[in-house]
């Protein structure tokens, strides 16, 4: 059995870990060094990126995953996970922190109080149809740096902004397949687990 883990410090964590376990993974939760090193992955929940790196910090955790992801560890994270697998981050609170690995720079809640959340359908590279995502003041990724690479864009109408990108094992979503039942990226993820 793939065993992953889901970062559950703060956030969506029981969304993530419903899919996955669907997807036949066997899921951890991850709020210390030893579960994460238990693990062959991790995804990182939506919820508040400012809490989840301050509460990552108090249980020891940024470190680990840091090192997690330098060596290679297939992570994904989706919205406030997205946040913190950017290197760069604006619009952050003070003080706030990555664990980076994504050469991109996310700006934090971009898309404004009007339009705080909305779905879309959206093309994605790699899929045979649109996924249909769900954005909850979400980020967009305003550059992506030569490492990386955006897999999928928003309308000119909806704004044109980046808003999923990956690079190598890490994968990153500005908005949230995992409340809309949509699989493909955690099957993504599991292939990349299956793999490593
Ligand atoms: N706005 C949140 C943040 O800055 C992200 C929202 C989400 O994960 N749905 O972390």
């Amino acid at each position: 059995m793939t065993r992953v883990g889901v970062l559950a410090l703060q956030g969506d964590v029981r969304e993530h870990a419903r899919v996955l376990a669907a997807r036949g993974a066997d899921v951890v939760l991850v709020r210390r060094p030893e579960e994460l090193a238990a693990v062959g992955g991790l995804v990182i929940p939506g919820g508040e990126s400012s809490v989840i790196d301050k509460l990552a910090r108090v249980f020891g955790l940024q470190q680990p995953i840091r090192d997690a992801i330098a060596g290679g560890m297939p992570v994904y994270g989706t919205c406030a996970g997205l946040i913190l697998l950017a290197d760069r981050i604006t619009d952050g609170i003070a003080g706030q922190e990555s664990f980076g690995g994504l050469d991109i720079t996310v700006q934090r809640n971009a898309f404004g109080s009007q339009v705080d959340s909305f779905e879309t359908a959206l093309e994605v590279d790699g899929f045979d149809t649109p996924t249909h995502a769900t954005f909850i003041r979400a980020p967009r990724v305003v550059e992506v740096g030569p490492a990386a690479r955006a897999i999928a864009t928003l309308s000119d109408d909806a704004g044109g902004a980046v808003v999923a990108v990956t690079q190598g094992n890490l994968l990153g979503t500005a908005f949230h397949p995992e409340v809309s039942g949509e699989t493909r990226f955690h099957d993504l993820f599991l292939q990349r687990v299956r793999a490593a």
